[in-house]
């Protein structure tokens, strides 16, 4: 029997609803409530491989990592291993609340969590010119301290502070894309992917090697979604719909696009915000583009209903 599979890629909002929830538990009861819909989806036959989203996550932990060394002494971990934890902590909630929920509804089918490394190309433009804020803000000295001691390129932010900035390269190659592959041809429901992936290089001599970047989660699961040939590309995040004329009087929400029109569409510059919505009608285009046939956009509340047309945003190759 043919599956059909699908990468659901959720956003910061089914982790963090606001800034007033954004402790473990609500991070959980978040995690518990995005399962639900993703279990309606199992039950409607789908095979999932979830990824995930981790900025705020991994916000707070460089926040904790600051403060400990600051008052300590305690070394800071670097980018690629917040990356790391992030994964662990998120997967953890995310793979019990599916247990917890297949459970519930009677249904036999295991759950797993992998552990990934995206590959990105060390000559990426983006090394040269890191334009992602991320971590607290810093004096001018605590700045240059930083860069001396631990390379960080600092920048002031807007009359703010300084800030450290890293690099948001494109993710290129999917280091445990087998296992994952293995696990969905297993029927185990897959979590991977989270914030994008750990970003590492890969050596001369073919070994690997974590950078301080991020990854946008939206073109790691777009990756994992080409490599797969997944029937569906699912974006999960904090709107129902996708519109045109974002925040300005003509704003118009879509039922649906092709491939072509959201090209069009993002070429205008003006319809979708980049940061937010312009990464993800990307991360559909690329997908659609290698041969995906259809790429969905929508809020957690509204996967069962936009899965069978009756809301979300649908972006179709023709
Ligand atoms: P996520 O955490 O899921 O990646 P983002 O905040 O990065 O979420 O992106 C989703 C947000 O994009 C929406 O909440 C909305 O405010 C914004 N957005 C920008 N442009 C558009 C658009 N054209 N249509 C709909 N939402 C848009
Ligand atoms: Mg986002």
């Amino acid at each position: 029997m043919e599956k059909k599979v699908a990468v659901v890629a959720i956003g910061g909002n089914s982790l963090i609803k606001d800034n007033a929830h954004q402790s473990c538990q609500d991070q959980y009861l978040a995690a518990k409530e995005t399962a639900k819909h993703i279990v309606d989806m199992i039950e409607a036959g789908w095979e999932v491989v979830i990824g995930h989203g981790n900025g705020p996550q991994v916000g707070f932990i460089l926040q904790k990592a600051e403060i400990a060394e600051k008052q300590a002494g305690l070394s800071m971990a670097p980018l690629d291993v917040c990356g790391a934890q992030s994964q662990g902590q998120i997967g953890y909630m995310l793979v019990q609340n599916l247990q917890n929920e297949l459970k519930t509804r009677g249904i036999n089918k295991p759950v797993a969590c992998v552990l990934e490394q995206t590959i990105v190309d060390k000559n990426d433009p983006a090394f040269q010119h890191p334009t992602k804020p991320i971590g607290g803000f810093m004096t001018e000295e605590e700045a240059n301290i930083k860069a001396e001691s631990d390379g960080w390129t600092v920048v002031e932010d807007a009359g703010r502070g300084w800030r450290r900035v890293v690099a948001s390269p494109l993710p290129m190659e999917i280091v445990e894309l087998d296992a994952i592959k293995a696990l969905i041809q297993a029927g185990i429901v897959t979590i991977s992917i989270g914030g994008g992936g750990i970003p590492v290089i890969k050596n001369e001599d073919g070994s690997l090697e974590g950078v301080s970047a991020v990854i946008d989660k939206d073109f790691g699961n777009s990756l994992l979604a080409r490599k797969i040939n997944a029937d569906l590309l699912l974006i999960s995040t904090a709107v129902e719909k996708v519109a045109i004329n974002y925040g300005t009087p003509e704003q118009k929400w879509l039922d649906k696009m092709t491939l072509d029109e959201a090209k069009a569409y993002l070429k205008e510059g003006k319809h979708f915000k980049s940061g937010s919505m312009a990464p993800k009608i990307q991360a559909c285009i690329w997908f659609l583009e290698a041969g995906g046939k259809q790429a969905l956009i929508t809020n957690p509340e509204n996967i069962g209903r936009a899965l069978r047309g009756e809301t979300g945003t649908m972006i179709t190759a023709a």
